[in-house]
């Protein structure tokens, strides 16, 4: 049963608006671009894995997808996908990498044999035995109860290799196809369960209660000033912009597409990069609007929490 659904992560949400809103010949965009795609890699990853887990029987683990967790040290955590059932939890890190792959068990690094050579990167195998302890004492502070928390590197890629791998590597990592009996031997070997059927509800609603949704300073990361963000509100149907605002519509001028809520993704966009919150001004120069009052009756419309009041109100834009 899936107790928290899979959503893009802030960071992927903050490139896909990048994507459209910083000009193409700007000198950050490639690196946008990049970044761009390996976040939809990453998702792509993310949701081939959800595919196999709808083999699992409905009733014997709630699912949890992206909960993102302080641990009793005050560090964040993230796991891909978090299986919790009343004997035991499992801890899934998709990584949607093609090519040759080798775990380095000494140096704790993943390397991706390339023509060109090979690049290196941060071991996943670390990672989720990381996660696995930051959960535990997760689960020690805030259930006063911890199961066996056991967890697999699951490649996602259909183009992965795996090189060399050693029979301790071959317990961590499997390739989706394989993730349902893996599944299964994990299961077999913690039958006992630890929690009643009442503890693990519990557990369950306290895992959403303390997620903690990430953030990403776009501007900061990028050295971007709000002047090199294009304004206005993107069309919907052709991707032109801006779009102009007649009788409570927008109109694209390029393709005669007319929408009455195409400022919701504009200032979604805004969200992302500029700030969580915005004032009538700033509205009103976003949207190419051309009067306070239509902008305080769109901004009105979308029952937005506000604080303070005539030209000193701020809308947050959650
Ligand atoms: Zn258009």
């Amino acid at each position: 049963m899936i107790k928290k659904v899979r959503e893009k992560s802030i960071r992927l949400l903050t490139m896909e608006a990048g994507g459209r809103r910083v000009y193409k010949n700007h000198p950050v965009y490639a690196q946008i671009e990049r970044e761009l795609g390996r976040q939809t890699a990453g998702y792509k990853g993310e949701c081939a894995l959800d595919y196999y887990l709808t083999f699992l029987p409905d009733d014997k683990y709630f699912i949890f997808h992206g909960l993102r967790l302080e641990d009793p040290k005050n560090r964040h955590f993230q796991m891909d996908t978090f299986l919790f059932s009343l004997s035991h939890g499992l801890i899934l890190e998709s990584k949607y990498i093609s090519g040759e792959l080798e775990f380095d068990e000494k140096t704790s690094q993943l390397i991706r044999k390339v023509p060109e050579g090979h690049e290196t990167m941060g071991d996943p195998i670390s990672q989720v035995e990381r996660h696995k302890e930051q959960l535990r004492s997760w689960m020690e502070k805030h259930l006063g109860k911890v199961v066996p928390i056991t967890g697999q590197v699951v490649l996602t890629n259909k183009n992965a290799i795996l090189l060399n791998a050693s029979p301790s590597i071959m317990k961590k990592v499997t390739f989706l196809t394989n993730l349902p009996n893996r599944m299964k031997s994990i299961n077999e070997n913690l039958p006992n369960p630890i929690l009643s059927e009442k503890e693990l509800r519990k557990a369950a609603r306290m895992l959403n209660q303390k997620h903690a949704p990430d953030q990403f300073d776009f501007m900061g990361y990028f050295k971007l000033s709000q002047k090199e963000i294009i304004t206005g509100v993107i069309c919907p149907e052709c991707s032109h912009s801006p779009m102009i605002r007649k009788s409570a519509n927008w109109i694209c001028l390029e393709c005669g597409c007319k929408s009455k809520n195409a400022h919701i993704e504009a200032l979604q966009d805004y969200a992302l990069l500029c700030g969580k919150s915005i004032s009538n001004k700033q509205a009103k120069e976003f949207l190419h609007l051309s009067s306070s009052s239509v902008t305080f009756q769109i901004l009105q419309s979308m029952n937005l929490r506000h604080t303070g009041t005539k030209k000193g109100r701020v809308y947050f834009l959650d």
